[in-house]
């Protein structure tokens, strides 16, 4: 029989990421033995061990997921990368790689860091809620295969077999470290651009902060057992209030 792996055990994949390094420092302050699984190696923590491959790699994935009871999935090429078969190629195929490794690891729980835009059509939602459908006509490549990848994760929850899954969907995510959000607009505003408003200035934007983002993954992960109703499900995750942008 085989030993049931640790559930102090867990792998983060994207882990060099802003939000997976954020994600990481959490869970290793609760106590876990954290995995990270990356292309790149951005810093070292202690109890942290670095994986590095492309996760469309199984065999490269198998070792950063043995004895590993629960794996977050945050990796993902930046939305701005304008590469449609990268986009596929890691989102898709290798969100089904992961799937597989986790079965062949053993892994018992997959929490994705999905997004709010797989249900954004291009026109304000307020207060929308996680039963809104999937986007017909998502607004570029990126959030087409953050749809699939969402789907692929969900579908893939299967209780009697013990693989549970979850997926949490922020916007934009800002705070320490944040490499895109917060420096893009102020170096835009700095340049002068930010004169312009596209609508009438009332059009909504969702922020969250990073640790907020953080404390949902680690609740669902906590949460995710077979009794739970969260299983399969994708959850919005936002501050209070929508801001006008
Ligand atoms: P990030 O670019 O900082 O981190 C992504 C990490 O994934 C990087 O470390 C990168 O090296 C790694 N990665 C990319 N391709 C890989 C591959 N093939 N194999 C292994 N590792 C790979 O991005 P982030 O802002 O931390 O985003 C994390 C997750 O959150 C992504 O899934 C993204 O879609 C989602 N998300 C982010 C935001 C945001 O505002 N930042 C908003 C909504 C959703």
């Amino acid at each position: 029989t085989r030993v049931r792996p640790s559930s102090k055990r867990c792998a983060v994949i994207g882990g060099s990421g802003f939000l997976g390094r954020h994600l990481v420092e959490k869970l290793a302050d609760k106590g876990y033995t954290v995995s990270v699984f990356d292309i790149r190696q951005s810093y070292e923590l202690p109890g942290v061990t670095f994986y590095l491959g492309d996760l469309c790699d199984k065999q490269a994935l198998l070792p950063a997921l043995r004895d590993v009871s629960l794996v977050f999935h945050c990796a993902s090429p930046a939305p701005g990368a304008d590469d449609r078969a990268l986009f596929e190629r890691v989102n898709i195929s290798g969100t089904r790689t992961v799937i597989q490794a986790c079965h062949e690891a053993g892994v018992q729980k997959l929490v994705l860091t999905s997004s709010a835009s797989v249900v954004f059509e291009g026109t304000d939602i307020k207060n929308g809620k996680e039963d809104l459908p999937y986007a017909k006509k998502p607004i570029d490549f990126y959030t087409l295969t953050k749809i699939q990848q969402e789907k692929l994760v969900l579908e893939a929850c299967d209780k009697e077999n013990g693989f549970l899954t979850v997926a949490i969907r922020p916007h934009g995510i800002f705070g320490p470290r944040d490499p895109q959000l917060v420096p893009i607009l102020v170096d835009t505003a700095r340049r002068g651009k930010m004169k312009f408003i596209i609508g009438n200035g009332s059009n909504l934007v969702d922020f969250t902060y990073v640790e907020n983002v953080v404390h949902g993954h680690v609740l669902a992960a906590e949460r995710l057992r077979p009794e739970s109703p969260i299983c399969g499900q994708a959850y919005h995750i936002t501050n209070d209030e929508p801001v006008f942008f």
